[in-house]
């Protein structure tokens, strides 16, 4: 390897300014800090999959748009397969997005968020707004849209797109929940603007936002295999918009991006989402049952959420942290976004591991 000189390479400066991914793998018995599943598919389907596998030419080009893989989505999801662009992980959504509709325009979002909405704006030159969230937690979607109108006035005269808009929903870290009414208001307001609403936990939240984007053709649902599925190694994620939306996101997609082992994975799953569900309906009855065992705790205050996480605001998230690794349980620390000082997240696991974190925070099961 050509040794290292000290002068930066030839790359350019808003990829040098960035920092990296903010993410140190650590061991656990209990890993409680990627919002994951805990469990892996059922045997059946694994099985499944391998045996799909073993059917399959590896030797050719999978579909050049994962058409398979997009009509499978789209008959599960309702959603028309032209208007879905399935890649690895919705992350890399996020960056095509602000590559679509955000370089040179702006990326508008809330704070504190999902880091890589503000990391990819920066990585692809666009201008970042972001308006902190409201008490609660909760989307200020006022704010937001006074921002889109001041944005109408500063870019009156230019050509192209306003930029991109990112809400999570359920919001994340934090796992508040905007308004259906929010979102359609906000839909109507953002003309000009590509308007995404992350639904990564969706499953564990009620109603998406679903039938508000398809009333509107700019708004963009971005979902993923890697958290209800339970299938984050598989990496998959997908965007359902309008067709015309669609259209032109699947131009800055790779060709073949999806290789035949994840659309295979996706494709079993698709077929048989019993197990998903059943999985979703444990999920929640557990995120409430340590939701109010975390009640009883002396100082930690654990927020209400409609994911498969939870927000806790303790003391001194350092703190809090190793105390729960030395009792085997791994979280998150959250204290470094705006606003969250002394927070920690905790993924909902299996009934057993969600018992080992209330021990390990001092707390009996209930
Ligand atoms: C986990 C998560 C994703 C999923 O990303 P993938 O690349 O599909 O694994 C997207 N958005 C948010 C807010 C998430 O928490």
């Amino acid at each position: 390897m050509p040794r290292t000189t000290g002068i930066n390479p030839p790359v350019r400066a808003a990829v040098l300014a960035s920092p990296e991914y903010p993410f140190t793998p650590v061991d656990a018995p209990i890993k409680l800090d990627q919002n994951e599943s805990s469990l892996d598919l059922p045997d059946a389907l694994r099985a499944k999959v391998l045996e799909h596998l073993h059917a399959l030419t590896w030797n050719r080009y999978p579909d050049l748009n994962g058409e398979a893989l997009s009509a499978a989505i789209g008959a599960h999801d309702g959603w028309p397969a032209a208007g879905t662009v399935a890649v690895t992980g919705s992350n890399v959504l996020i960056a095509l997005l602000v590559q679509l509709a955000g370089m040179g325009a702006r990326v508008l979002t809330v704070k504190p968020n999902f880091a890589l909405y503000a990391l990819d704006a920066k990585l692809w030159g666009a201008e970042l707004v972001e308006v902190p969230l409201g008490p609660d937690f909760v989307t200020d979607v006022d704010a937001l849209i006074a921002q889109i109108e001041a944005g109408r006035e500063a870019l009156a005269g230019r050509a192209g797109p306003a930029g991109v808009i990112f809400v999570p929903r359920p919001h994340a870290p934090t796992g508040s929940l905007c308004a259906l009414s929010d979102i359609e208001r906000l839909a109507q307001a953002s003309q000009g603007w590509l308007l995404v609403v992350d639904e990564a936990y969706h499953q564990f939240a009620g109603p998406s936002a679903m039938e508000i984007a398809r009333r509107h053709e700019h708004v963009v649902l971005l979902r993923t295999f890697s958290k209800a599925w339970g299938l984050a190694g598989a990496r998959l994620g997908y965007a359902l918009t309008s067709e015309a939306v669609a259209r032109q996101l699947r131009k800055l997609v790779a060709p073949f991006a999806v290789s035949v082992f994840q659309s295979v994975c996706a494709q079993v799953v698709l077929a048989h989402p019993q197990f998903m569900h059943e999985r979703v309906a444990a999920t929640i009855a557990e995120r409430e049952r340590v939701f109010k065992a975390l009640q009883a705790h002396p100082t930690w205050k654990v927020l209400p959420s409609a994911a498969n996480f939870l927000l806790i605001r303790t003391p001194d998230a350092a703190q809090a942290y190793a105390s729960l690794l030395s009792g085997g349980v791994l979280v998150r620390k959250q204290d470094s976004y705006f606003g969250l000082q002394g927070c920690i997240r905790v993924t909902i696991g299996t009934r057993e591991e969600n018992d080992a974190f209330l021990r390990a925070a001092g707390l009996s099961a209930a």
